[in-house]
């Protein structure tokens, strides 16, 4: 059924016949705000009965890494939801500042209003405090360290998520976490599979969360709540429960391959409704094939044992981590 809105024909919600907000064309189904949100809220309960192992008589801690903006502000908010009224579960959220002029201070205050909003515990870390350089110093010296050094990242998002990950790792860890929860979206894990594949590189895809069933080494297994959930959704979701979100974009941020990936994955799921669960299903089934040869008595998937980076002490199969390889790298560039 469809009725007339401001004189445009918009589609009748299949559940009820308020104006539709959103068609689905993976699914077919035609969504209210209200159903469209009820239908989310469902398929993340879901998830996280798969994701999320609570132990019996124990309190769990999750750690939520949130930034500010849409994807990790829903992931919190139906966290809350569903697993606030639990005693045995505690939620801690947290950000990490890059050093991003313009867009990290009004994005830290959003994440912050959520969090007061919700009555969540909120933490934060800067670059600066982890000891690496701001995301906008690094940037500037790029050309520099591009030409000094071969093999150098030249996109300021190679630098910034390996600095990012070392700060949630410390957050989390802060905090005593069991569990730390990231707000990708199915759009995200479409993009990174692809991005994997097109990469040959098989050992990211079998570390890809969640790490339910296999944790990686040293680190408090992480989940994806929002993995089967399209970023339109996410997005349509944060406005429909008016939640607090940050709405600009990094200024580092094009340029970047994932951009490409993104084109690329959003092309073809208007081509082909279904492509971004047809990928992710593809990234499971390869994990799942990995799951069976252990379970045979295979061999495990990495091919060095795991060591601890002699700077930092996080767990790494080379040498050094990346993220202290980076941080010297940034550092003679700055003192030349
Ligand atoms: S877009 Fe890139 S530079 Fe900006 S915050 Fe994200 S990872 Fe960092
Ligand atoms: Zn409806
Ligand atoms: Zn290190």
């Amino acid at each position: 059924m469809a009725g007339k809105v401001g004189g445009l024909d918009i589609p009748s919600c299949d559940s009820c016949n308020k104006p539709a907000l959103l068609e689905q064309a993976y699914s077919g189904r035609v969504l209210c705000g209200q159903h469209l949100a009820k239908s989310i809220r469902k398929k993340i309960a879901k998830e996280l009965r798969k994701q999320l192992i609570l132990k019996k008589g124990q309190e769990t801690t999750i750690f939520v890494a949130i930034s500010g903006g849409k994807d990790s502000a829903v992931l919190l908010e139906t966290l809350v939801d569903i697993l606030g009224v639990r005693p045995d579960v505690k939620i801690i959220a947290g950000t990490v500042d890059e050093g991003i002029d313009g867009y990290r201070p009004p994005s830290l205050k959003c994440a912050e209003d959520l969090c007061k909003s919700l009555g969540v515990e909120f933490i934060t870390i800067s670059y600066k405090e982890l000891g690496f350089e701001e995301m906008d110093t690094v940037a500037k010296l790029i050309p520099g360290m591009t030409k000094n050094n071969p093999g150098a990242p030249g996109m300021p998002c190679s630098y910034c998520g390996v600095f990012r990950r070392q700060g949630i790792n410390h957050l989390a860890k802060k905090v005593n976490a069991d569990v730390m929860a990231l707000g990708h979206n199915l759009d995200d894990m479409a993009q990174t599979v692809l991005m994997n594949m097109s990469n040959g590189d098989l050992e990211r895809t079998l570390r890809l969360a969640p790490h339910t069933n296999t944790p990686i080494d040293g680190l408090p297994p992480r989940i994806v709540p929002l993995r089967w959930i399209p970023e339109q959704e996410v997005h349509l979701y944060a406005v429909h429960k008016n939640l607090p979100i940050h709405h600009e974009e990094c200024p580092h941020a094009r340029g970047a391959l994932r951009w490409r990936h993104r084109e690329m994955v959003a092309t073809m799921e208007a081509d082909v409704p279904g492509t971004r669960h047809g990928l992710l299903r593809m990234a499971d089934n390869v994990k799942e094939l990995r799951n069976q040869i252990i379970e045979l008595g295979g061999h495990q998937s990495r091919p060095s044992p795991p060591k601890e980076c002699p700077v930092c002490s996080s767990i790494t199969s080379n040498d050094q981590c990346k993220a202290c390889e980076m941080r010297a790298m940034v550092k003679n560039e700055l003192a030349n």
